[in-house]
């Protein structure tokens, strides 16, 4: 399938990333476990859940799943390649475990609820079966399955948001983290799965988010991006001051940690986003001047199939709200090409409202029929696989021009970036973002840099992906 790739929510390069061990966890542990994650952040960042609840019950990580007692799939339903994916996965494992009886094999997140049956008893793939809210009773799901029962639990709860569990972080750049603000989805996109397989929408306790926070800068971490699947809706009570935190006031929170920390967020649903928000990101330099606020259609008949609850008329008024309150602000989409009834003058008008948004990047996807959702039961899957993948192709290409000439508009400015590490191409070169969330390379020149430093950087070329420049002294 083709998508573009470059992204932190749904990263192509991360996908069955396995958990790396911490390198300075001292315990000694019974057992190991090895985790695989597939599909969107906030997958990852529950793998990085479980990871601390098997901790605390005698299993330590491993990346090689050949020394496993227990392997662990985070999977995602998303679009039907990911479960295709996490299948083949399964059956590779399973082979595995004719040679290793005792290892357990289990399934975790979003395909768990729908597959629970035909992965455990047709298939006989999984020893264990857990949905994303049940994640507490993994270990007591673990004894189930050595004893020969079937492990499952499956359950969604309007409750658990896990507020109280220190995640372990995959080993990242110990810089950049994630953390979850909230979990489930109210929205009824009629394309999506998120719904049914993540349960409903719930915040969680903010006292708990900003504990979380000033420990990760304690700990050294310089960015915190706080996920949700629709972070402007977060909504808390604190009971004991009569005090509702809505996402702007959470925001302001997090930024007031320390000038020192930057504040990332994502997704925002267009129809949620207030003026409040866009108030509180101009107000603070830390708060990252950059949007993800998909769209999915530029057709407002395609929106209104797909339950968006807005036009393409208000989708460009929030964007000129936005260019208006930020100006500079970097701005990114999702895209879906293809939809039920989709005809090339549907097409024309995605293709024109990207023309006019001028996104910096995309997460660009066909559509992909899955079962359970409104469009799956209400509509017809009537565009041909080669008119989907055609129009994708198109939508792409229209992405990667409108990036190059994003990044070319950069050429000549100079940019606050976040060192991050290494360049991948080139070990000589640092790497980072600017605010606006564009990846900047430049050379090693100065030697009292590190990574985590803030730095000002001119920037002189570029590619459609990348910035590249040069230190200036402050
Ligand atoms: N909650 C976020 C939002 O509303 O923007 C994102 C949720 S989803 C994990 C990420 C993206 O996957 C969606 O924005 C959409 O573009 C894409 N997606 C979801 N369901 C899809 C489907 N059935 N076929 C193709 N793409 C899909
Ligand atoms: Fe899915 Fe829509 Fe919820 Fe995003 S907002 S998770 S696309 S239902």
């Amino acid at each position: 399938m083709l998508e573009l790739t470059s992204n932190k929510a749904h990263d192509e390069s991360r996908q069955g990333e396995a958990y790396a061990p911490i390198s300075h966890d001292l315990n000694k542990y019974r057992r190991k476990f090895y985790i695989e994650s597939y599909g969107c952040q906030m997958n990852f960042s529950d793998s990085e859940i479980v990871a601390s609840i098997l901790n605390g019950n005698g299993f330590g990580a491993t990346r090689n799943f050949e020394e496993a007692d227990l392997i662990l799939l985070n999977t995602c339903s998303i679009r039907e390649k990911a479960e295709q994916t996490v299948r083949k996965r399964l059956t590779e494992f399973k082979k595995i475990k004719r040679k290793r009886p005792g290892m357990l094999v289990g399934v975790l997140g979003c395909m768990a609820e729908r597959l629970k049956s035909k992965l455990l008893e047709e298939e006989k793939l999984v020893d264990l079966v857990v949905g994303p809210d049940a994640y507490r009773t993994l270990p007591q799901l673990v004894l189930e399955a050595e004893s020969g029962q079937k492990a499952v639990n499956v359950l969604l709860s309007r409750e658990e948001t896990y507020a109280d569990i220190s995640p372990v972080r995959i080993d990242t750049n110990g810089i950049s983290a994630f953390v979850s603000i909230m979990r489930g989805c109210n929205n009824m996109c009629s394309f999506c799965v998120v719904p049914f397989t993540r349960g409903r929408e719930r915040s969680r306790d903010a006292h708990s988010i900003l504990r979380e926070c000033n420990e990760l800068f304690e700990q050294g971490y310089k960015e915190v991006t706080l996920l949700g699947q629709n972070v402007d809706s977060y909504y808390w009570l604190d009971e004991h001051r009569d005090d509702l935190i809505t996402f702007a006031r959470l925001l302001e929170k997090v930024a007031l940690i320390t000038p020192l920390l930057r504040v990332r967020f994502s997704t925002s649903h267009p129809k949620d986003i207030t003026d409040e928000v866009l108030h509180t990101i101009a107000r603070y330099d830390n708060i990252c001047k950059y949007i993800h606020l998909p769209v999915q259609s530029g057709s407002s008949r395609i929106l209104q199939l797909m339950n968006r609850t807005y036009t393409r008329e208000w989708y460009l008024a929030k964007v000129n709200r936005i260019r208006q309150l930020l100006p500079g602000c970097g701005l990114s989409s999702d895209v879906i090409s293809g939809f039920c009834t989709e005809t090339e003058d549907d097409h024309r008008d995605t293709l024109s409202l990207m023309e006019q948004c001028k996104y910096d990047m995309s997460y660009m996807f066909f559509y992909s029929e899955r079962p359970g959702t409104l469009a799956a039961r209400r509509y017809s899957d009537d565009v041909p696989e080669e008119i989907k993948k055609k129009r994708l192709q198109e939508i792409v290409d229209l992405q990667g021009r409108l990036s190059f000439e994003s990044n070319k508009e950069d050429l000549g400015k100079i940019f606050e970036v976040l060192i991050e590490g290494d360049s991948k191409k080139n070990k000589e070169y640092w790497m980072g973002r600017s605010s606006q969330n564009k990846v900047i390379v430049f050379p090693k020149d100065r030697k009292d840099l590190k990574k985590g430093d803030y730095v000002k950087v001119h920037v002189s070329n570029c590619t459609q992906a990348t910035l590249i420049g040069n230190v200036i002294d402050n």
